[in-house]
Parts: structure tokens; C-alpha cells; sequence
């Protein structure tokens, strides 16, 4: 019989995940245990009996032999969630690179002991006019107190303050309060057991949501999905491709009540961008109390909240961005992955998982299914679609017979040539024109972040760089410069750092300076602007979107944040100002984010009865994906897109694995990197071809140096074995120490 040992942790909470314990495996125990069952042991220095979760198991002994005890026996073979998670992390620590207590880490939701807090929300019941009247009234008697509340809640936007926020500062007594309620002033609202996360969320009120009645078309997509998913060989993931408004949510909302009806439940995973007041408002409205809501910007303590509801079985549908996938469901019954192409679904940090594969994988493990869905199917997505591990559907239709809306492309070279070198080309500046006289809303948007303008030197052609990282800095309104990869900020100069020249200044091509432009060609509109600026703080996103909503503007500017998702009917003109800026990117995806981006913007127009117009601004007319995304036609880009990736070997074609190496010494790190080169090459000569190692396009972030290796194969299996000898590697027999490594599997960015 061989040695093996079994890898343990004790306790499963997030705040004890930091340790693994290592217990050999007594013969007549080694065919049965598994990882992700429960043993026990002799543990500490009084070899007290314990219980603990096998984590992994391997011939690999890494402490001293002699001194290793054994376990004892298994106690639990399954533990329902706990065990379905450990089994979850350790396929992401297998399939992705990370070692198992990062990917435990991942997975188990954060206990955090918070009380949790009781807290009243006081909100004016009745509308402004009236509270305007009555403040009159009080000041005329000369009810100060009365008049300390009413003016406090007139000058909060939203009309509703904290209670305690009142009391505190002085603002009311619990007397005017009380005396406020009774007479339906205001209303106060306590929530009691949980933070609710959506408590200071506004909820616009969308009628006659609870009774889906499908269309002929939503009906048959939801039948067929229903049948194949009951199948005997299920395919992977069902795949809904629809136009924008075909009514892909209404699919997913039948299929949940489907679900729910066996007595199981169901994930919701959308874009963060996409979570705003609109979907929370469709899936309360149709679902209750019985779903829950996710975002980034909660705590650490509202999201154990959340997931404990879950556990408990208090709720049945959990609707939240990437992490919202380890929800601690007992009986998961389907997960929905709207806008499945957004890369928001890949992880940034080690492990760099895709969402949409552990989905997958821990639907699989419960009998469940996946449901994707997009108009602009990732290239992968559709391809898997294609070979038939995913089953494609296809809508064609808009709700309600909606048209799509008329997309023209408008040659920046051609307004050049006749002398228009303003942002605005001609017939968009016509557009907007007639847009504000039919008082209509409109949409202007460029693909880039904030106020881009870096700061560059006429005379020696410098531009000013980050003293940590190898990016340009950013200059903002406030007359600082910002290094957005590590957020080094210093004073804007006068002078060239490098050769004295006072020549120097920013190229904006940014959102403020369109705002500006805007501001000052159509000086009676209204203007809104949103992106990384305007949206840092909380509640940003949904201020600037429901003030957008309630037509308290003509114009939304924005990042390519704007266009996503969200549903404004009085919207029947999108502009792109700078439709190719995507396109330049140093990055095998550019075309298909380029296509996607103005695909979903053309989705944004006309969405309401009037019928929608767009205006792509563009250097490049004659590109496929612009000319693709004008004709909105998605199989002949993917088409075009997939020859040019099989030509190039680039994933869906092959599966793409990039080694990053880092370090704080550059010679060292080019050592390093030779190293691991050769390491793969003597274990793997025949299989991979090794790409690399090359400088990272950043080659420098925040003092570390970045060299990259690529490594193609058809089989993913392949990779993770190779990730595996660099593991290894690194693990054993590394000469240098100072030296980091990080995989990543068909990376979203290219390094
Ligand atoms: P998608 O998710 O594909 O963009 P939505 O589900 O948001 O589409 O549908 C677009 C609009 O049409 C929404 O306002 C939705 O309420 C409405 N709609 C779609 N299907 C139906 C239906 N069967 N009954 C009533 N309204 C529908
Ligand atoms: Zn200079
Ligand atoms: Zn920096």
C-alpha cells in the first residue's frame, strides 16, 4: 500500500482558514476518503480527538515523517454545503493555480460578528408642494421644532434621513417625530432582523410585472430549455442569444418560478453595472421577500448576512455580481449569468476563475442547470455553442414588436476633410438638435475612462509617467495627475520634468471635456455625466441613473459604463463619439469588445415606443466589428471573428495559459523567468510550445517589474499540468525567493 496523506482544516469559518494541517492516511481508510468529508484526529499537544475537513488528498508528505500522526476515522462523508464547497475549491485550485487556502478563501462566505443593527429611516410621506405649504404654516405659529424637521428632510435629496442621524444632530425630538407619524408627515420605516442592503435604494415603480404572460417566441425558449435540462444528457449551459429587449429576463424570471415550484433554488449573477434599481425593482416585484440582492460595495457583514438568510433557507433566489455564485443554497436547482459576456464574470485576483465555468461546475454537482445570456454572446460561448456543448437559442424578436434601433456610421476622416475637427460630427450635432426640441433624451458615450488626458511635452514629446509603474498619469479637474494602476498622485507642473520646456499639457479626450464641449455647443441642456469621477461614492451609479430616469436631464456623457443594461424609454438617440478607440488595444479581444460595446449601445436607443437612432463615430468604417455592430448582425461577426482566432491560434481556437512573473529586481526577475522557461520545456517539450518571456505591456506596477510567458494547446488539461511542474517548481526548488508567479487561464487581458 503507498503513503498517503490527507490535507485538513479544522474549521471551515473564514477567520481560521489560514492553516493545513497534514495526517497520513491509515491503510483501511484510503479507498473511502474523499476530499470534502469529515475525519477525525488526535490534534495540539494534548492530542485532544477533532473533527475536520479533508481538504485534499496527496502522496506528497510536507513536514517531518517521523513526527506525523494518523487519522482516526471519518465521521461524515457529506456534509451538504461545506463539503459542495471544498469540492468547488479544490476544482478552482486545480483548474486555475492558486493553492487551496486561497481558493477555500473564495469560496466560504466571510463570518463577520457584527450586531446587527436596528435602525429607523424617517421619509416625508407627503409630496414637496404640500411639505412647502405646511413649513409655511409653521414658520407663520412659530413651531421651531416643527420647522427644524421639515426643513432637514426638504434639504436631504432623497427626503428621508436616519432617525438617529436626527437625534443626534439635533434636528428632532422623538416627541415631533412621533407627533409627525401620527399625522402622515412622515413615514418610518425600521428594519429589524437584517441589513438590508437596499434599504436607501429608490425603487421606481414598474406595473403589472407579476404576471408574466410569455410570447410565442419567450414561451417555446422556455419549454425547450426546461425539456433539454430535464434531459438524460443535459447539454453544459443553455445559451440565450437575444437581441436587447427580446425579453431574455422574463425567460430567466419563468424558469426560476419553475425551479422554486420543485423546491429548489436559484443564482442570478448580472454585471454590477447592470444591478440597479430596475432589476432589483422586476425580481422584488415578481419574487418578494423571497429574493435577495448582492453588490461589491457591501459590507463584509451585510454579505454574511445575506448568505446566512440563504442558508437558513429564508430566501430562494440570490441575484449579485460574480461572487453571489457561492450563495450557500442547499438545493440549487439553476444559475442565470446575464450579459454572460461581460468579463466582470473573470476574477482578477488569484484565483483567476471564470464564473461562468465554475457555474458549471457546481451546477453539475447539484442536478441543476445554467442558463447564459446575452445579445452578444461571448466568442467563446457561442463557439461552445456551435460544437454543441452548449445548446444555442436564438431570439429574434423585440417585446411588443419593438423595432430595433437605425445605426449609421459617420467617417471622422470625411468631417476632417471638410474641416470639422469637433468632437461632434455634423450629423450627430443635427441629431441633438432635433432630439432637445422633441424634448427626447440622449446618450453620448466613449469607450474610456475618466478625464484620460495624460500630460506630455511638446517639446521633447515626454509624456509623465508614474515613478512606480510604467503607465502615463492621468490628469483630473482638480489639477492633480493620477496613476490609475496604483493611485500615485502629485500636482500638475509647469515645467517638463525632463527637459525644462514650459510646452506642456494634457491631450483631453476624456467625459469632463465632452461635457464641456456639450455644455458649450448646447448651452440650454440639461447634462449629466457619469463615470469613474462621479460615481466613487456609494450610491453614485443609481443617484446619477435615476436622476437620468426621471428626465431631470437631456443628456447622459459617460464611460462605456452607461450603455450597459440599463432601460430608459425617452432614449431615442446614442452617440458614439469615438467608436474605434477600442479597437486599437493591444488585445486579441478588441474586435469582439468593440462590436459588443456598440452593439449594446444601438440596444440602449428607442427602447420605449419611439423608435431609436444611433450615430457611430468612427476613424475605421470599413472594420468588421463596426460594420458587423451597424448591421447588428451577430453570427457574421462571429464568423469573421472566429477565422481570424483560428488563424492566430487565439481562445476559443486553443486554450491560452499566461504565467505573469513578478518581482522588485529586474535582473533577478529575468533569471527567474528563463528559469521557469526551461523548467516547462524540460517537462513538456513535446506537448507546448513556450511563448516568452516578454516585458508585460505595463511592464512596471507598483515597483514590480512584469515578464510574461504564453503557452497554447488544445487541451486544457495540458495547461493545468504544465501550471503544475511551475508550481511545483516554485514550491521546491526555487532560487528565488523574491520572485512571484501568478496563472492565468484565457485571460480577459492580455499582459
Ligand atoms: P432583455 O432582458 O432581453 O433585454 P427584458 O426582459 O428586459 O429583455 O424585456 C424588455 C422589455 O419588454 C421589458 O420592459 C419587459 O418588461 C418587457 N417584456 C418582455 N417580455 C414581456 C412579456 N412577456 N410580458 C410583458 N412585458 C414583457
Ligand atoms: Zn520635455
Ligand atoms: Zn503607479
Amino acid at each position: 500500500m503507498k503513503e498517503l496523506y490527507a490535507n485538513i482544516i479544522v474549521d471551515i469559518s473564514h477567520e481560521k482558514l489560514d492553516k493545513i494541517f497534514q495526517y497520513a492516511i491509515p491503510e483501511h481508510l484510503q479507498e473511502e476518503l474523499q476530499v470534502g468529508m469529515v475525519a477525525e484526529f488526535p490534534f495540539g499537544m494534548g492530542n485532544r480527538l477533532t473533527k475536520g475537513y479533508v481538504v485534499g488528498i496527496t502522496d506528497q508528505c510536507e513536514f517531518d515523517k517521523s513526527k506525523i500522526k494518523s487519522l482516526i476515522r471519518i465521521v461524515e462523508k457529506d456534509m451538504g454545503v461545506e463539503s459542495e464547497f471544498i469540492l468547488l475549491a479544490e476544482f478552482i485550485s486545480r483548474n486555475y493555480g492558486s493553492t487551496m487556502l486561497q481558493a477555500l478563501k473564495t469560496v466560504v462566505p466571510i463570518k463577520q460578528k457584527v450586531q446587527a443593527v436596528e435602525e429607523s429611516v424617517l421619509t416625508l410621506a407627503i409630496d414637496e408642494l404640500k411639505a412647502k405649504e405646511l413649513l409655511a404654516t409653521y414658520q407663520q405659529k412659530d413651531y421651531k421644532a416643527k420647522v427644524r424637521l421639515l426643513i432637514a428632510l426638504l434639504e436631504n435629496k432623497e427626503h428621508a434621513l436616519l432617525k438617529s442621524k436626527i437625534l443626534k444632530e439635533k434636528k428632532g425630538t422623538p416627541a415631533v417625530i412621533k407627533s409627525f407619524q401620527e399625522a402622515g408627515i412622515i413615514q418610518v420605516i425600521t428594519e429589524r432582523n437584517y441589513r438590508n442592503p437596499n434599504s436607501n435604494m429608490e425603487v421606481a415603480k414598474i406595473a403589472d410585472q407579476k404576471e408574466i404572460v410569455l410570447s410565442h417566441e419567450q414561451a417555446k425558449c422556455v419549454e425547450e430549455i426546461w425539456q433539454e435540462s430535464h434531459a438524460f444528457y443535459p447539454p453544459k449551459a443553455h445559451l440565450i442569444h437575444g437581441v436587447t429587449g427580446s425579453g431574455k429576463t422574463v425567460i430567466y424570471m419563468e424558469l426560476i418560478r419553475r425551479v422554486i415550484k420543485e423546491g429548489r433554488q436559484a443564482i442570478v449573477l448580472i454585471p454590477e453595472i447592470a444591478l440597479t434599481f430596475q432589476t432589483v425593482e422586476r425580481f422584488k416585484e415578481m419574487f418578494g421577500e423571497r429574493v435577495s440582492f448582492m453588490h461589491s460595495r457591501l459590507s463584509k457583514g451585510e454579505r454574511f448576512d445575506q448568505f446566512e438568510r440563504a442558508m437558513k433557507g429564508e430566501i430562494d433566489i440570490m441575484v449579485g455580481p460574480r461572487s453571489a455564485l457561492f450563495t450557500p443554497f442547499k438545493k440549487l436547482g439553476i444559475i442565470v449569468i446575464d450579459e454572460e459576456h461581460e468579463n466582470t464574470y473573470k476574477s482578477e485576483t488569484t484565483p483567476k476563475y471564470h464564473a461562468r465555468e465554475v457555474a458549471i461546475e457546481r451546477a453539475g454537482r447539484n442536478h441543476g442547470f445554467v442558463v447564459l445570456g446575452s445579445a452578444t454572446p461571448s466568442v467563446e460561448s457561442y463557439y461552445k455553442a456551435q460544437t454543441e456543448e452548449y445548446k444555442l437559442y436564438t431570439l429574434k424578436e423585440r417585446y411588443a414588436e419593438r423595432s430595433m434601433a437605425e445605426v449609421e456610421i459617420v467617417d471622422l476622416r470625411e468631417e476632417l476633410r471638410c474641416g470639422n475637427r469637433s468632437i461632434l460630427s455634423r450629423k450627430l450635432r443635427e441629431l441633438i438638435t432635433e432630439r432637445l426640441q422633441k424634448k427626447e433624451q440622449i446618450m453620448l458615450f466613449i469607450n474610456r475612462r475618466g478625464f484620460a488626458g495624460f500630460v506630455s511635452c511638446r517639446a521633447c514629446g515626454r509624456a509623465i509617467k508614474c515613478p512606480h509603474c510604467d503607465v502615463s498619469l492621468s490628469l483630473h479637474n482638480n489639477g492633480k495627475m493620477v496613476c490609475h494602476y496604483c493611485g500615485y498622485e502629485m500636482m500638475s507642473v509647469k515645467n517638463c520634468p525632463t527637459c525644462g520646456s514650459k510646452y506642456i499639457g494634457a491631450f483631453k479626450a476624456g467625459t469632463q471635456q465632452i461635457e464641456e464641449i456639450v455644455k458649450k455647443e448646447f448651452p440650454m441642456a440639461k447634462v449629466l455625466r457619469m463615470d469613474m469621477d462621479t460615481t466613487r461614492n456609494k450610491e453614485g451609479h443609481a443617484r446619477i441613473l435615476n436622476a437620468f430616469s426621471r428626465e431631470e436631464a437631456d443628456i447622459l456623457i459617460g464611460t462605456q459604463m452607461i450603455v450597459k443594461g440599463h432601460d430608459f424609454p425617452k432614449v431615442t438617440l446614442v452617440g458614439a463619439l469615438a467608436a474605434d478607440m477600442s479597437l486599437y488595444a493591444n488585445d486579441y479581444h478588441a474586435a469582439e469588445r468593440t462590436f459588443e460595446l456598440l452593439t449594446q449601445a444601438a440596444g440602449r436607443a428607442g427602447r420605449g415606443e419611439r423608435k431609436g437612432q444611433v450615430i457611430i463615430q468612427t476613424y475605421s468604417p470599413d472594420n468588421y466589428s463596426i460594420q458587423c455592430a451597424a448591421k447588428q448582425d451577430y453570427p457574421l461577426f462571429f464568423q469573421q471573428e472566429m477565422a481570424y482566432r483560428k488563424l492566430m491560434n487565439y481562445p476559443p481556437a486553443m486554450n491560452l495559459l499566461a504565467i505573469l512573473m513578478t518581482s522588485l529586481q529586474e535582473e533577478m526577475l529575468e533569471k527567474f523567468a528563463e528559469e521557469i522557461k526551461k523548467q516547462i520545456e524540460g517537462k513538456h517539450k513535446e506537448e507546448a510550445a513556450v511563448i516568452g518571456p516578454a516585458q508585460a505591456t505595463v511592464s512596471k506596477i507598483q515597483d514590480y517589474y512584469r515578464k510574461v510567458i504564453y503557452i497554447k494547446h488544445e487541451n486544457y488539461d495540458i495547461l493545468t499540468k504544465v501550471k503544475d511542474t511551475v508550481e511545483f517548481y516554485v514550491k521546491q526548488e526555487n532560487q528565488y525567493p523574491d520572485c512571484f508567479i501568478q496563472f492565468d487561464f484565457n485571460p480577459v487581458f492580455t499582459y
